[in-house]
Protein backbone atom coordinates (compact mmCIF):
# COMPACT_ATOMS: atom_id res chain seq x y z
CA UNK A 1 0.00 0.00 0.00
CA UNK A 2 1.44 3.57 -1.02
CA UNK A 3 2.22 5.63 1.88
CA UNK A 4 0.35 8.51 2.15
CA UNK A 5 1.60 12.29 3.42
CA UNK A 6 -0.76 13.86 5.24
CA UNK A 7 -1.75 17.45 3.77
CA UNK A 8 -0.37 20.40 6.29
CA UNK A 9 -2.57 22.86 7.34
CA UNK A 10 -2.62 25.26 4.90
CA UNK A 11 -1.12 23.36 2.03
CA UNK A 12 -4.25 21.88 -0.37
CA UNK A 13 -3.60 23.15 -4.19
CA UNK A 14 -5.58 23.30 -6.79
CA UNK A 15 -5.23 19.78 -8.71
CA UNK A 16 -4.99 20.32 -12.52
CA UNK A 17 -8.07 18.96 -14.88
CA UNK A 18 -7.03 15.17 -16.50
CA UNK A 19 -8.27 16.74 -19.63
CA UNK A 20 -8.11 19.91 -21.93
CA UNK A 21 -11.12 22.37 -21.36
CA UNK A 22 -12.35 21.25 -24.15
CA UNK A 23 -12.47 17.68 -23.76
CA UNK A 24 -16.23 17.11 -22.64
CA UNK A 25 -17.76 18.76 -25.26
CA UNK A 26 -20.73 19.36 -26.13
CA UNK A 27 -21.44 17.88 -22.74
CA UNK A 28 -19.85 20.69 -20.82
CA UNK A 29 -18.23 23.83 -22.43
CA UNK A 30 -14.61 24.26 -22.14
CA UNK A 31 -16.22 28.06 -20.80
CA UNK A 32 -18.16 26.58 -18.15
CA UNK A 33 -15.10 24.21 -17.04
CA UNK A 34 -12.72 26.94 -17.23
CA UNK A 35 -14.77 28.69 -14.69
CA UNK A 36 -15.92 25.83 -12.68
CA UNK A 37 -12.48 24.40 -12.30
CA UNK A 38 -10.20 27.56 -12.75
CA UNK A 39 -12.40 30.38 -10.61
CA UNK A 40 -14.82 28.50 -8.19
CA UNK A 41 -12.04 25.32 -6.97
CA UNK A 42 -9.93 27.55 -7.11
CA UNK A 43 -11.56 29.84 -4.58
CA UNK A 44 -12.51 26.59 -2.42
CA UNK A 45 -9.02 25.50 -2.42
CA UNK A 46 -7.78 29.37 -1.49
CA UNK A 47 -10.32 29.53 1.19
CA UNK A 48 -9.20 25.82 2.51
CA UNK A 49 -6.05 27.01 3.06
CA UNK A 50 -6.83 29.97 4.64
CA UNK A 51 -9.39 28.75 7.35
CA UNK A 52 -6.83 26.07 8.39
CA UNK A 53 -4.56 28.00 9.04
CA UNK A 54 -6.99 30.46 11.07
CA UNK A 55 -7.38 27.48 13.36
CA UNK A 56 -3.66 26.95 13.72
CA UNK A 57 -3.70 30.64 15.45
CA UNK A 58 -6.94 30.12 17.19
CA UNK A 59 -4.96 26.63 18.60
CA UNK A 60 -2.00 28.54 19.42
CA UNK A 61 -4.18 31.76 21.23
CA UNK A 62 -6.22 29.10 22.72
CA UNK A 63 -8.92 31.32 21.20
CA UNK A 64 -12.16 29.81 19.27
CA UNK A 65 -14.61 32.67 19.39
CA UNK A 66 -15.00 32.61 15.42
CA UNK A 67 -14.87 28.64 15.64
CA UNK A 68 -18.34 28.33 14.42
CA UNK A 69 -17.45 30.73 11.31
CA UNK A 70 -13.72 28.48 10.32
CA UNK A 71 -15.64 25.04 11.17
CA UNK A 72 -18.04 26.39 8.42
CA UNK A 73 -15.67 27.22 6.17
CA UNK A 74 -13.49 23.83 6.67
CA UNK A 75 -16.85 21.72 5.83
CA UNK A 76 -17.80 24.41 2.78
CA UNK A 77 -14.61 24.71 1.12
CA UNK A 78 -13.28 21.33 1.68
CA UNK A 79 -16.10 19.29 0.76
CA UNK A 80 -15.86 21.88 -2.30
CA UNK A 81 -12.28 20.67 -3.23
CA UNK A 82 -12.97 17.11 -2.51
CA UNK A 83 -15.91 16.53 -4.59
CA UNK A 84 -14.99 18.65 -7.28
CA UNK A 85 -11.40 16.32 -7.42
CA UNK A 86 -13.86 13.58 -8.05
CA UNK A 87 -16.55 14.87 -10.34
CA UNK A 88 -13.44 15.79 -12.87
CA UNK A 89 -11.46 12.68 -12.24
CA UNK A 90 -14.97 10.27 -12.71
CA UNK A 91 -15.73 12.23 -16.06
CA UNK A 92 -14.32 11.68 -19.56
CA UNK A 93 -14.56 12.75 -22.89
CA UNK A 94 -18.00 11.51 -24.45
CA UNK A 95 -17.54 7.48 -25.92
CA UNK A 96 -14.21 6.95 -23.88
CA UNK A 97 -15.79 5.72 -20.52
CA UNK A 98 -16.59 2.38 -21.23
CA UNK A 99 -18.86 0.22 -19.37
CA UNK A 100 -19.37 -0.44 -15.60
CA UNK A 101 -16.56 -3.03 -13.76
CA UNK A 102 -17.36 -6.36 -12.36
CA UNK A 103 -17.48 -4.45 -9.10
CA UNK A 104 -19.43 -1.73 -9.18
CA UNK A 105 -22.16 -4.11 -11.33
CA UNK A 106 -22.21 -6.47 -9.01
CA UNK A 107 -22.16 -3.87 -5.68
CA UNK A 108 -25.16 -1.85 -8.08
CA UNK A 109 -27.33 -5.10 -8.56
CA UNK A 110 -26.75 -6.06 -5.05
CA UNK A 111 -27.82 -3.56 -3.61
CA UNK A 112 -30.72 -1.46 -6.09
CA UNK A 113 -31.66 -4.69 -7.94
CA UNK A 114 -30.72 -3.50 -11.47
CA UNK A 115 -28.76 -0.84 -13.16
CA UNK A 116 -31.67 0.77 -14.80
CA UNK A 117 -33.24 1.32 -11.00
CA UNK A 118 -29.50 2.96 -9.54
CA UNK A 119 -29.89 5.08 -12.21
CA UNK A 120 -32.99 6.05 -11.88
CA UNK A 121 -32.69 6.65 -8.23
CA UNK A 122 -28.96 8.35 -8.56
CA UNK A 123 -31.02 10.96 -11.51
CA UNK A 124 -33.85 11.65 -9.35
CA UNK A 125 -31.89 12.36 -6.63
CA UNK A 126 -29.84 14.91 -8.51
CA UNK A 127 -33.00 15.94 -9.76
CA UNK A 128 -34.41 16.69 -6.74
CA UNK A 129 -31.54 18.14 -4.30
CA UNK A 130 -32.74 21.50 -2.53
CA UNK A 131 -31.38 24.60 -4.21
CA UNK A 132 -27.55 23.62 -4.73
CA UNK A 133 -25.49 20.64 -3.74
CA UNK A 134 -25.16 17.17 -5.17
CA UNK A 135 -26.39 13.56 -5.94
CA UNK A 136 -23.75 11.10 -4.35
CA UNK A 137 -22.94 7.11 -4.91
CA UNK A 138 -21.20 6.72 -1.44
CA UNK A 139 -19.55 3.09 -0.50
CA UNK A 140 -20.51 2.93 3.27
CA UNK A 141 -18.09 1.25 4.60
CA UNK A 142 -19.94 0.61 7.72
CA UNK A 143 -22.71 -1.72 6.71
CA UNK A 144 -20.01 -2.59 3.59
CA UNK A 145 -22.62 -1.39 0.90
CA UNK A 146 -23.18 1.44 -1.39
CA UNK A 147 -26.03 3.95 -0.80
CA UNK A 148 -26.82 7.04 -2.86
CA UNK A 149 -27.08 10.24 -0.98
CA UNK A 150 -27.85 14.12 -1.60
CA UNK A 151 -25.80 16.52 -0.36
CA UNK A 152 -27.66 19.52 -0.11
CA UNK A 153 -25.42 22.65 0.71
CA UNK A 154 -22.30 20.45 1.19
CA UNK A 155 -20.94 23.14 4.06
CA UNK A 156 -23.53 21.54 6.29
CA UNK A 157 -21.02 20.49 7.82
CA UNK A 158 -18.91 18.27 6.92
CA UNK A 159 -15.89 17.60 4.50
CA UNK A 160 -17.22 14.04 2.15
CA UNK A 161 -14.89 10.99 2.31
CA UNK A 162 -14.33 11.58 5.64
CA UNK A 163 -14.39 8.74 8.28
CA UNK A 164 -15.53 9.90 11.63
CA UNK A 165 -13.26 8.69 14.63
CA UNK A 166 -14.23 10.15 17.73
CA UNK A 167 -17.98 11.64 18.30
CA UNK A 168 -19.55 13.54 20.66
CA UNK A 169 -23.74 13.53 20.45
CA UNK A 170 -24.76 17.29 22.06
CA UNK A 171 -28.05 16.98 20.87
CA UNK A 172 -30.41 17.98 24.06
CA UNK A 173 -31.48 14.43 24.51
CA UNK A 174 -28.28 13.28 25.62
CA UNK A 175 -27.40 15.75 28.59
CA UNK A 176 -30.30 17.92 29.63
CA UNK A 177 -31.75 15.31 32.02
CA UNK A 178 -28.14 14.96 33.71
CA UNK A 179 -27.13 18.70 32.95
CA UNK A 180 -30.00 20.46 32.28
CA UNK A 181 -29.16 23.56 29.69
CA UNK A 182 -25.25 23.44 30.81
CA UNK A 183 -24.24 21.26 28.15
CA UNK A 184 -20.29 22.84 28.86
CA UNK A 185 -20.44 20.91 31.80
CA UNK A 186 -21.31 17.90 30.32
CA UNK A 187 -18.19 18.42 27.47
CA UNK A 188 -16.28 18.64 29.54
CA UNK A 189 -17.03 15.74 31.65
CA UNK A 190 -17.81 13.73 28.96
CA UNK A 191 -13.69 13.32 28.00
CA UNK A 192 -13.41 11.51 31.49
CA UNK A 193 -15.44 8.40 29.38
CA UNK A 194 -13.34 8.55 26.61
CA UNK A 195 -12.57 5.04 25.36
CA UNK A 196 -9.01 5.68 24.00
CA UNK A 197 -8.42 2.11 22.98
CA UNK A 198 -11.57 1.78 20.25
CA UNK A 199 -10.50 5.22 19.78
CA UNK A 200 -6.95 3.80 18.36
CA UNK A 201 -8.42 1.10 16.58
CA UNK A 202 -11.32 3.06 14.43
CA UNK A 203 -7.90 5.13 13.38
CA UNK A 204 -5.97 2.17 12.32
CA UNK A 205 -8.96 1.10 10.40
CA UNK A 206 -9.77 3.94 8.97
CA UNK A 207 -6.21 4.57 7.35
CA UNK A 208 -6.48 1.08 5.88
CA UNK A 209 -10.35 2.49 4.42
CA UNK A 210 -12.50 0.65 6.68
CA UNK A 211 -14.18 1.34 9.68
CA UNK A 212 -15.31 -0.80 12.71
CA UNK A 213 -17.95 -3.54 12.27
CA UNK A 214 -18.07 -3.57 15.68
CA UNK A 215 -21.42 -1.44 15.60
FE1 LIG B 1 -19.21 22.93 -8.69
Amino acid sequence: MEIEQAVLPGQHKLIPLPYAYNALEPVISANTLRLHHDVLQKQAVDGLNNAELNLVEARRNNNFDLIKYWENELAFTGSGNILHSIYWTIMSPVGTGGQPGNETTSQIINYFGNFPAFKAQFSSAANKVEGSGWSILTWQPTWHRLEILQAEKHQNQTQWSGIPILVLDVWEHAYYLDYNTNRDEYINNWWQLVNWKEVETRLILAMNGQVSLSI
